[in-house]
């Protein structure tokens, strides 16, 4: 994507328009963020056109994740172009048309139409959207799975029991519109402390493979608890980017969720 020429003025995206694939989960902070950039990333090293739609409309981490900060989308026809990103994948996000640590103080409907905005852009011949939904199960979910209809929903939760009571409200939403779960991704999975060797799992371990098991849908792989993805995700340097054992284990997930 990011070394597509950009389509002329007035161009229509193509007929049927980029398979969306929403990325959810039911809680902040289990590394849903991390986990649409990289999957966006893999997905693109995969040789699939891709681009990313950073709808946590309050509290956009894209920009920083896929090192497009600052950048300001161009605009045509009242549709604005998609960022090119360093890793080929283009990306939107109200982090590239807001100034860096203003906060957005928007009713839900308006953030519903922003949202719209990022979603009908000139996406061009982009295959897969993937998008970076806000944690829970609000006014842009909503107007995420009803209006522009993913194909399919990934869910994401900590093993812990809390986020994943969350995760399965937000499988709810997903089913109630008829959006098929594509599967979920257990995440901060198993700590292996970086002196000593050893493995413990702060947030439990297992737990969503279980979930996912019980509710009967696809267990798409865990992705541990690594100060390695931390400090690339914070630099702007996808793991899934590189070829670190870190950036395995999304190319892993991207490879199941494409199937
Ligand atoms: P969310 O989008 O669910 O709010 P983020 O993706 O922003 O969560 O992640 C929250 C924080 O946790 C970020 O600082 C991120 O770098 C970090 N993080 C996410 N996944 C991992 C992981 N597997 N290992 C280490 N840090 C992680």
């Amino acid at each position: 994507v990011a070394d597509r020429p950009a389509p002329a003025a007035g161009q229509a995206p193509a007929s049927a328009g980029p398979l969306i694939i929403a990325v959810g989960s039911g809680k902040g902070g289990v590394g849903k963020s991390t986990l649409s950039a990289n999957l966006a990333v893999a997905l693109a090293r995969q040789g699939l056109r891709v681009g990313l739609v950073d709808a946590d409309i309050y509290g956009p981490s894209q920009p920083r994740l896929l090192s497009t900060e600052g950048r300001r989308p161009e605009a045509k026809d009242s549709k604005m172009f998609p960022i090119p990103s360093p890793f080929g994948v283009g990306v939107l996000s109200m982090g590239h048309l807001i100034d860096a640590g203003k906060a957005i103080a928007w009713r839900g409907p308006m953030a519903a139409g922003a949202l719209g905005q990022l979603v009908d852009a000139w996406w061009g011949d982009t295959q897969v959207l993937v998008i970076d939904l806000p944690p829970g199960t609000g006014d842009v979910q909503l107007t995420m799975v009803q209006k522009h209809k993913p194909a399919g929903a990934v869910i994401v939760s900590t093993p812990q029991d809390l986020a994943l009571i969350d995760a399965t409200r937000a499988m709810d939403l997903f089913a109630q519109a008829g959006v098929p779960v594509i599967g979920m991704v257990e995440n901060m999975s198993g700590y292996m402390c970086p002196h000593c060797g050893n493995v413990s799992d702060p947030f439990g371990c297992g737990g969503v493979e279980q979930a996912a098991a019980e509710a009967g849908l696809p267990f798409l792989g865990s992705v541990p608890l690594d100060l390695a993805i931390r400090q690339a995700s914070d630099a702007g340097q996808p793991p899934a980017a590189g070829d670190s054992p870190q950036g395995a284990a999304f190319a892993r997930i991207a490879a199941r969720v494409a199937d």
